[in-house]
């Protein structure tokens, strides 16, 4: 079976596979999704985008973009950013606290909001207009094809409903391992999780780690292979919080999730696939973006194992 074959079987099937979970409401902004929407997007190494559903809906991308800030900070700050963050599966929650104070401000690793949060402080240090910046890297990664942005309403919701977040900043920096002013800290990380993506463009912007760390579309180098290599073990360790051994095992690739119901997944060498479907699980994981990628992997019959 072809690319096509199996998303089309897998969107019939899971079509009216709704009522399953929650849309996030912590972000007030976020309710507003439509808990039906549902769509899918391969992106080939060769160039193919091969879409079903709605692949043309936007949503913020939210958790995501840590994979992105992540790239962006290690590519000026290379191995020094260990000094700060871990890089073990936390097995809490990804706004949780309770591991901080043991482990003394060093969060455990860069995909829960503790250690994106220290990354982001770098990102600050390292890029003078870190929100341009920002911006500039998610339309490099998608080769300019569409005009990728913000959403300034989600951004804003977040920034006033930051109580968890800056809680974190606060701890983190009593410890000494954040630098920058906790308020800019929350604006950037805020407007960070805000870009707005559909599914074609969030899977068209995985795809450098698929093919070592160089854009297949436009030849833009993105990473060392190196770096890629590292970022998709980071992701399948921790892509999904306290999820992401259960990921490992129903999904078998490297991948991440956002409370705005994004979720991506990487096959090197061969693709990046992106869900939207914005019913969150416990976890804040997309259920039926999960159970998509299972079978996808299923119906292929191959993963990185
Ligand atoms: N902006 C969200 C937050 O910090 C991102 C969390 C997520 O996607 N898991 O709460």
């Amino acid at each position: 079976m072809g690319y096509r074959d199996i998303i089309e079987r897998i969107y019939s099937e899971l079509k009216d596979y709704k009522g399953v979970g929650e849309v996030a409401g912590y972000i007030p902004a976020l309710s507003a999704a439509n808990p039906d929407s549902y769509g899918i997007t391969v992106a080939t190494l060769e160039g193919d985008l091969i879409s079903i559903g709605d692949t043309s809906d936007k949503f913020t991308i939210q958790s995501i973009s840590k994979v992105f800030t992540f790239t962006m900070v290690v590519r000026l700050l290379g191995e020094k950013i260990w000094d700060h963050v871990g890089r073990e599966p936390s097995g809490n929650a990804f706004n949780s606290l309770i591991q901080l104070e043991l482990e003394k401000g060093i969060p455990r690793n860069p995909f829960i909001n503790a250690g994106a949060l220290v990354v982001t402080d770098k990102l600050i240090d390292l890029y003078e207009n870190p929100l341009e910046s920002i911006l500039k890297e998610v339309n490099d990664l998608n080769c300019h094809k569409s005009n990728i942005e913000f959403d300034n309403a989600v951004a804003l919701s977040e920034i006033e409903h930051s109580y968890r977040n800056l809680a974190l900043v606060n701890f983190i920096k009593s410890y000494g391992n954040i630098k920058n002013d906790p308020h800019k800290i929350i604006e950037t990380y805020s407007y960070q999780c805000s870009i707005s993506m559909n599914a074609k463009e969030l899977a068209s912007s995985f795809l450098f780690l698929a093919n070592g760390g160089v854009l297949p579309e436009c030849g833009k180098k993105i990473c060392e292979p190196r770096s890629a290599k590292r970022i998709n073990a980071l992701m399948l360790t921790c892509g999904l919080y306290n999820e992401s051994g259960d990921f490992a095992y129903r999904v078998g690739l490297p991948g991440k999730s956002g409370v705005g119901g994004g979720v991506v997944a990487v096959i090197p060498g061969r693709l990046a696939i992106a869900v939207y479907s914005p019913e969150l699980n416990a976890n804040g994981n997309s259920v039926r973006g999960i159970e998509t990628l299972e079978r996808f992997t299923t119906y292929l019959g191959e993963s990185v194992f």
